[in-house]
C-alpha cells in the first residue's frame, strides 16, 4: 500500500518559517549550550504554560532522570506500569525501585486510592503520568505527598496544553516533565523540559544538563549532558506559533472519531474530564466484549495500510529486562494489566484527513 497512514505525524512549520528563525544562528555561529534559541524558548513556554520556571533539555526522558537526580530520590518510587517504558526506566537507572500502582479504569491513570496502601519507610516519591494526556487526580495525590511528606514528579510527556480550571499540566507536583519528540503534541524534532515553581530547582537542572558545572573553575555536581541545541530550539519557537491551530485540528479528528465510535457496544471511548481542555494527543479505544479483538482490528488496519498502536501493551512490570525482579508482576495491577490487552490507539495527527478517519472507523465497525 503507497499511502500509509501512520499512528501519528509531526507537524512542522513552513519551510520559510523555519529558515527565517535559523537565520541569526548562521550569524552568531551560536549553535547550542544555552544560546538566545534555548532561552526564548523557555521564555515563551512559561508565558504558555503559566508556570514560573522551565528548564530546556535534550528530550524529556533525560529531563526526567535529571529531576530524580536533583531530588536526591532514593529507595521506592511509587508509580504506574500503563506507560512509556522512559517512566520506569527513568527511576531504575537513577538507582530507586519502582513500585507499581494499579490504574484507574476510567481515566487510566495513577488510581490514587490505591496509592496510601504502597507507601513504607523506604519510599520517597510519587511519580505519576497523565496518559494520553488525561489529568491524574492531582488534589488527591497532593493530599497523600504533603501527609506522608513525599515528592511528586508528573512524567507530563502527553500532556502538553491540558489545562485545569485554566490551570496548565506544568502547575501540578514540586515538578513536571514534558517529552517534546517530534511526535508529540508541540515538538522541538527531539526535546523536553522540566517545569517547577522553584528558581532553586531551575538553577540545579541548568548545572544538572551541562556536566554539573556552575562556573568555569566550579563543578558542584556530577551531571550529564542534555541540553536541548539551537536548532531544536528554533523548531519549537516556530511550532509553538501554530499550536493554537494544530490543536483545533485535533479536535475535529477526536470530533470525528467521537461521531462515529461511541455508542457502540463494546468499544469504550475515554471520556471527558471535568473542567479539563484537552489536547487531542491521542485517541486510544478500549475493546472489551467487542465482536473483534484489539489484536483482529489492529491486524485488520494493518493491512489497510493503516498503523494502529497497542499503547501501553505490554505494561512496563511485564518487559523482559525486568523479568525476575520482585514487584515486576502485572498480576499485582489487574485493571492496568486487563486494559493494556484491550487498548488500541488510533491515528491522531492535525492533518489526517475526515476520509481517513471515516475509512478507519469502517474498518472497526467492519
Ligand atoms: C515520550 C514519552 C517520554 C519520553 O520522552 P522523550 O522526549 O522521547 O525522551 C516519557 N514518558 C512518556 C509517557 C512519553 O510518552
Amino acid at each position: 500500500m503507497s499511502n500509509t497512514i501512520n499512528v501519528t505525524r509531526s507537524s512542522l512549520p513552513d519551510f520559510e518559517e523555519f529558515c527565517g528563525e535559523i537565520r541569526d544562528i548562521w550569524d552568531s555561529h551560536w549553535l547550542t549550550n544555552m544560546g538566545e534559541k534555548h532561552r526564548r524558548l523557555e521564555a515563551e513556554l512559561e508565558k504558555y504554560l503559566g508556570v514560573p520556571y522551565v528548564a530546556l533539555f535534550t528530550n524529556g526522558h533525560l529531563a526526567l532522570e535529571a529531576l530524580i537526580d536533583a531530588f536526591s530520590l532514593q529507595g521506592e518510587v511509587i508509580t504506574t506500569p500503563f506507560t512509556f517504558a522512559s517512566t520506569t526506566h527513568a527511576i531504575v537507572r537513577r538507582g530507586c525501585t519502582p513500585v507499581f500502582c494499579d490504574i484507574d479504569p476510567e481515566s487510566y491513570t495513577i488510581d490514587a486510592d490505591r496509592i496510601e496502601d504502597l507507601i513504607t519507610e523506604r519510599t520517597s516519591a510519587i511519580l505519576p503520568v497523565h496518559v494520553y494526556g488525561r489529568l491524574c487526580d492531582t488534589e488527591k495525590i497532593q493530599a497523600i505527598a504533603k501527609k506522608h511528606g513525599l515528592k511528586v514528579i508528573y512524567d507530563a510527556a502527553h500532556a502538553f496544553g491540558v489545562f485545569k480550571n485554566g490551570v496548565s499540566s506544568a502547575c501540578f507536583g514540586d515538578a513536571a516533565m514534558f517529552s517534546f519528540h517530534a511526535t508529540k503534541v508541540f515538538n522541538t524534532i527531539e526535546g523536553g523540559a522540566v517545569c517547577c515553581p522553584d528558581k532553586g530547582l531551575y538553577d540545579k537542572m541548568y548545572m544538572l544538563k551541562n556536566f554539573g558545572i556552575a562556573g568555569p573553575e566550579d563543578v558542584p555536581f556530577v551531571g550529564g549532558n542534555a541540553k536541548l541545541n539551537e536548532f531544536c530550539a528554533a523548531m519549537g519557537l516556530c511550532n509553538l506559533r501554530h499550536l493554537d491551530g494544530e490543536l483545533e485540528k485535533r479536535r475535529l479528528v477526536h470530533e470525528r472519531y467521537w461521531e462515529r465510535l461511541s455508542g457502540v457496544p463494546g468499544i469504550r471511548l475515554a471520556q471527558p474530564q471535568a473542567g479539563v481542555t484537552p489536547n487531542y494527543a491521542y485517541f486510544p479505544v478500549v475493546f472489551d466484549g467487542y465482536k473483534d479483538s484489539r489484536d483482529q482490528i489492529f491486524d485488520r488496519l494493518a493491512q489497510n495500510g493503516i498503523v494502529a498502536r497497542k499503547y501501553f501493551y505490554p505494561l512496563t512490570n511485564s518487559f523482559a529486562c525486568y523479568a525476575g525482579r520482585p514487584g515486576f508482576d502485572p498480576a499485582q495491577t489487574p485493571v492496568a494489566r486487563h486494559i493494556a490487552g484491550r487498548v488500541l490507539t488510533l491515528p491522531m495527527y492535525a492533518d489526517l484527513p475526515q476520509a481517513e478517519v471515516d475509512r478507519i472507523c469502517d474498518l472497526i465497525l467492519d
